[in-house]
């Protein structure tokens, strides 16, 4: 069959053709999937529902393989992991797994492959998309029915409903704030949902796939959360003034297990490193709490934050249209907000 060609496992259930099938490709770090992942399986979720939902996990060694246990028994609409063990796999280059997904695709003919908006989905779906011939629709917000998708526009002023009449497989990019992750059960947290296979890789070598070689990864060491995943937020804008200034955001994020965000222009003005940056051209992010210092609350801006459970704004200028959005605004200066609330949060 197509599958146990593909598989060299023994555990994979017997492959019949499946009428709908998904893949959802998977971020890992350190032995875990990416929250961002499991918003997408409950995204596939909504279109097929029967036991043909599977996970593709790349990379090498002891963490691939804890991080494809974890997946397992992280969702109850998994029912397969895939895992994609290879040394040409350990970095997640977008070029390799463009031609991973191009590779698996080929053998298994999945009608949907979906990933997270994250930069993880952006930067390989589309590659992905262009190998297999077919047009991608990208972050998606709403599944009305399989083949209609919901999509923001305009820097989120407008929805855009499109309805996919392309060929298989349906490729798209998933809002993760958009699509909960399951709330486990006591029972279903000990359970194991889904069968771990390990692809059959013995044709991929550097030869044949990936013309992209992975050299070195250069990014500031930091031991805050990661800007996307994290549920407390602390953004500066412009009103920052200085990078000397953003060191008292760290401060303050320090205090509240908080990752750093930023505004386009705060990081134009080269206060901080572009990674930073929320909004239309940065991260999208819908942190429990978001707490933004000295943003004028720009749409683009708001395309990028809008969809936090609670929004705080800290602005001087009381007709910032940051405080249309904010659950909580102060008017205020920042430089005397941010050392009073260090003051008055307690000490780590
Ligand atoms: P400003 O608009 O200059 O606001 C600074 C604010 O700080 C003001 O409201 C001021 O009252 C307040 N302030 C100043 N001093 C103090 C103080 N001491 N205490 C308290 N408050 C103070 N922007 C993004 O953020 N993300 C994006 O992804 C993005 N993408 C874009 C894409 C395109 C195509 C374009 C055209 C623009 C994009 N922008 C984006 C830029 C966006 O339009 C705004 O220019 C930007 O968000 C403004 O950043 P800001 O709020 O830091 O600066």
């Amino acid at each position: 069959s197509v599958s146990s060609y593909l598989f060299s496992s023994t555990s994979i259930p017997c492959s019949m053709r499946r009428l709908i099938s998904t893949l959802v490709l998977g971020e890992h770090k350190g032995g875990i999937v990416k929250p961002s992942c499991l918003s997408a399986i409950s995204a596939a979720g909504s279109i097929c529902n029967d036991n043909s939902i599977s996970i593709l996990l790349a990379g090498s060694g002891p963490s691939l393989q804890k991080a494809a246990s974890h997946a397992a028994s992280s969702h109850p609409s998994l029912s397969q992991v895939l895992v994609a063990d290879n040394d040409l796999l350990t970095h997640p280059l977008a070029e390799t797994w463009a031609d991973l997904v191009h590779f698996v695709q080929q053998k298994e003919k999945y009608s949907y492959i979906i990933t997270s908006s994250s930069s993880f989905g952006k930067n390989i779906l589309p590659r992905a998309a262009a190998l297999l011939n077919v047009s991608p629709i990208t972050d998606v917000i709403e599944i009305s029915d399989p083949k209609v998708f919901t999509r923001p526009i305009y820097a989120g002023n407008a929805l855009s409903t499109v309805r996919y009449n392309g060929l298989d497989p349906c490729m798209l990019t998933v809002r993760a704030t958009s699509f909960a992750t399951p709330t486990l059960s006591l029972k279903e947290s000990n359970s194991t949902f889904a069968a771990i296979s390990q692809v059959d890789l013995s044709e991929f070598t550097q030869e044949t796939f990936g013309k992209s070689k992975w050299i070195k990864k250069s990014s500031p060491n930091t031991e805050r959360p990661d800007l996307v995943n994290a549920r407390v937020v602390v953004t500066g804008g412009r009103g920052l003034k200085s990078a000397e200034n953003f060191k008292l955001l760290e401060t303050l994020a320090g205090k509240l297990d908080a990752a750093v965000g930023a505004t386009r222009a705060a990081v134009d003005a080269g206060f901080v490193a572009n990674d930073l940056q929320v909004g239309q051209t940065g991260k999208i992010v819908a942190p429990e709490l978001y707490i933004a210092f000295g943003v004028s609350g720009a749409i683009q801006h708001l395309a990028g934050m809008r969809d936090s459970k609670i929004i705080v704004a800290i602005n001087k200028d009381s007709d910032a249209p940051i405080f249309q959005v904010a659950d909580y605004g102060l008017v205020g200066d920042l430089f005397d907000v941010i050392p009073e609330l260090l003051e008055k949060l307690p000490v780590d």
